[in-house]
């Protein structure tokens, strides 16, 4: 079985590129460039330099003593939560800027919902010092101010989009019309590892930086590359998408994908894609998205606003199709209280999205001697209101 994408833009039925015929000039140049210029030495040098000394990598791999004493077994957290900003999304975007000034672009634009990624498309912006406009929904503007800050710090100009919901759809088709009249200065900097080929996996090449090091790192530690079980949370599933990428053919890792149940899968309030979802097209690409019966994409909600995303990524709907991830649904409550527990028990306050997939550890059950990696995303440092609405700790 494949897993990762083949010539056509596909992993199994899954993929491939529905962009409006506009797009067709800049998306082409991308698919027929990426791979050369990425894997190019001269481009490699300055992406692992930069992944070292700005971004702080190689992230650690931890073993969390006492956590794994409660689970009884062997828990390991890889800490993307010590990037550079706050979370894994940098190593994606150092990537895509390196690849937009050898295209030649002088411009960036970005989507953003959360903020998240705008913010860590404008910092690698000012690194360069390269031009940063960030389209975001004017009501995640509103909910969002801190990041929305950020970015204009950083240099950043937010443009506010005002169609539909206001909201991360709103702000893609905004971003989209901006790189249709703009084809040959601009590259479309996407946040995860959604949208048309090549997106998807050139973002998930980026962030296989993750699943690198922790092979690197559980030789050297246990003497074993293989963990038996490897978590990740997925809102589009960049992280997620990094942290399988090299145990994808080896069959006996196990590999979990936790989604925001937000209320409950069946409370009409959730962000549980594989669980609600059915095929469609979703942001250029085919994959699984949460839709009413005629079509219409379903507003997502989770307490995490990074899995607040109505689909996911086509390799993960692949994963999830074949069987070779294990998708699993994580209410609100869940997260929250395994967001509490890490607080407690290793002195790590987690991103709410990374606590998902901590939360998701609770629906199996581990042998005294397993290794269990879970990838911590990102801090919690920006969830820090959301843990005090909260209030249970
Ligand atoms: C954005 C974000 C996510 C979700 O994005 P993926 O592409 O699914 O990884 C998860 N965790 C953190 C900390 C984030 O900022």
């Amino acid at each position: 079985m494949k897993y990762t994408v083949n010539e056509k833009g596909y992993y199994g039925k899954f993929g491939g590129a529905f962009i409006p015929e506009m797009l067709y000039p800049n998306v082409e140049e991308l698919r027929t460039r990426y791979l050369d210029i990425i894997y190019e030495a001269g481009f490699q040098k300055e992406f692992q330099k930069l992944l070292r000394d700005y971004v702080g990598r190689p992230t650690p791999l931890y073993l969390a003593k006492r956590l794994s004493e409660k689970y009884n077994t062997n828990i390991y957290l890889k800490r993307e939560d010590l990037c550079h900003t706050g979370a894994h999304k940098v190593n994606n975007t150092i990537g895509q800027i390196l690849l937009a000034r050898r295209l030649g672009k002088q411009k960036i634009i970005a989507e953003t919902g959360a903020g998240q990624h705008g913010v860590a498309t404008a910092t690698v912006c000012a690194l360069m010092g390269m031009e940063c406009v960030v389209y975001m929904g004017k009501i995640d503007m509103e909910r969002q101010r801190p990041n929305v800050e950020r970015m204009r710090i950083l240099g950043a100009t937010v443009v506010p989009a005002l169609s539909g919901s206001m909201t991360l759809k709103d702000a893609t088709n905004e971003a989209m019309r901006h790189w249709i009249n703009n084809p040959t200065d601009t590259h479309y900097i996407i946040g995860s590892v959604v949208g048309p080929h090549p997106y998807p996996d050139m973002v998930a090449r980026f962030q296989s930086v993750i699943s690198e090091e922790m092979k690197k790192q559980l030789q050297e530690e246990i003497g074993n590359p293989f963990p038996d079980y490897v978590f990740a949370c997925v809102g589009g599933g960049s992280n997620a998408a990094g942290a399988f990428y090299h145990f994808l053919n080896d069959e006996h890792v196990t590999l979990v994908a936790a989604e925001a149940a937000g209320h409950g899968v069946d409370s009409g309030e959730s962000a549980a894609t594989t669980a609600l979802g059915k095929p469609g097209v979703l942001h250029g690409s085919k994959t699984i998205l949460m839709q009413t019966d005629d079509g219409q994409v379903v507003e997502p909600y989770s307490i995490s606003a990074g899995l607040d995303y109505p689909g996911i990524g086509p390799q993960h709907a692949h994963l999830f199709d074949v069987g070779r991830a294990k998708f699993v649904s994580i209410t609100d409550e869940e997260a929250m209280n395994a967001g509490i527990e890490l607080s407690r028990s290793e002195g790590i306050i987690p991103a709410i999205e990374s606590a998902h997939a901590l939360a998701a550890m609770n629906k199996f059950t581990f042998e005294k001697d397993d290794v269990v990696v879970v990838n911590l995303s990102g801090r919690g440092d920006k969830d820090l209101e959301t843990y005090i609405r909260w209030g249970k700790y």
